[in-house]
């Protein structure tokens, strides 16, 4: 049989590359198979809440966390997991461009992915106005008015950051009150000239027609249920990548989460999850918990394999 590796990670964002650092210096024979470089951190933006590194460039904190990883012997493969299956005690790893991998563990940091609002057009409308992530598509709106939708860390955040490119911000707020981190909103009460923020506000359809240009909206602003917009940012959480883990078998919390202990294990023998895929940290997903995860995950498959003397 070709090459069988102890472990194969799932996942470029940090829970992926501090697995893949851990393992490298267990000296697990580690393989890892990533879509998107660096996951959400690479496209965070400044990082400021990462210990040790002071205002961090997230594109570039995921390049050295790879580099770490490289140094102590992690290979990488740039690829989609198409599907995983058990067979005989091993993890049988496909991906989109036809290659398959053998492991005897597997850990998954599939991340998850922008909770998009549901309503008509929306597709339609992708990239043509309306986009999921602000550090991604924020500067094609130099100068422009635009709003964001969502009144948590994510929403508010982007609101922050989107107010450095257009010229107006409106904060679209379903409840009456934000509920992001008070420094946060702390800092966006004090740009109430550049960000408006509307409670108590739905959007309920999408206008324009090659591209959007505005929203109707559950009540009046301004006199008018209709606002003007050239783009929105849609910023109402995430939801699990969990399609690799429902494949092998790993049991879900309510919301989709890969059910783990302290240990990042799961309900399968050898298979491991780490990072916003699980449900270890609640809905307190960050780079830290990422990482710290992922170190956890990549020392439980060294024990897992080391006890079964393998
Ligand atoms: C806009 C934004 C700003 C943020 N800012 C901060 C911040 O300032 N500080 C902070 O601590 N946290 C921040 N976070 C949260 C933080 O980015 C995440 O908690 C962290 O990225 C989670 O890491 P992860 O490795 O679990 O998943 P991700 O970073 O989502 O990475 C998942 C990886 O899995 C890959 N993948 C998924 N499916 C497959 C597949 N089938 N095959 C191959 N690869 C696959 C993806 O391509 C990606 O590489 C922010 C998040 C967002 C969205």
């Amino acid at each position: 049989m070709d090459n069988i590796y102890d472990t194969i990670i799932v996942g470029f964002g940090p829970a992926g590359f501090a697995a893949a650092l851990y393992a490298g210096r267990f000296a697990m024979n580690t393989l890892v198979v990533g879509k998107e470089f660096g996951g959400y951190a690479a496209k965070a933006g400044t990082i400021h809440n990462y210990p040790g590194v002071k205002n961090a460039d997230g594109y570039e904190l995921s390049k050295t966390m790879k580099e770490q990883a490289e140094e102590f012997g992690a290979k990488f493969y740039d690829g989609e997991v198409l599907s995983i299956e058990k067979k005989d005690e091993l993890f049988l790893v496909s991906t989109k461009d036809k290659k398959s991998f053998t492991a005897k563990t597997i850990i998954l940091a599939t991340g998850s992915e922008r909770r998009k609002m549901g309503l008509p057009r929306e597709s339609e409308l992708e990239n043509r106005g309306i986009h999921y992530c602000v550090t991604c598509d924020g500067p094609i709106y130099v100068g422009k008015d635009i709003a964001v939708v969502g009144g948590g860390n994510a929403g508010v955040s982007a609101a922050l950051l989107a107010s450095e490119y257009a010229k107006k911000v409106y904060l679209i707020v379903k409840g009456d009150s934000l509920t992001a981190e008070p420094i946060s909103t702390e800092k966006i009460k004090i740009m109430r000239d550049k960000i408006e923020i509307l409670y108590k506000t739905e959007i309920k359809e999408f206008l324009g027609a090659d591209s959007l240009s505005g929203v109707v909206l559950n009540k009046d602003f301004n006199g008018s249920n209709k606002l003007k917009i050239d783009g929105l940012f849609v910023e109402i959480g995430s939801l699990p990548v969990n399609k690799l883990a429902k494949d092998i078998g790993v049991f879900l919390d309510d919301h989709g989460y890969a059910r783990t202990d302290f240990s990042m294990k799961t309900n399968i023998a050898g298979a491991y999850v780490a990072g916003d895929l699980c449900n270890a940290f609640g809905s307190f997903k960050q780079n830290i918990t990422a990482a710290a995860s992922g170190a956890v995950a990549a020392n439980s498959a060294y024990y897992y394999l080391r006890s079964l003397n393998k």
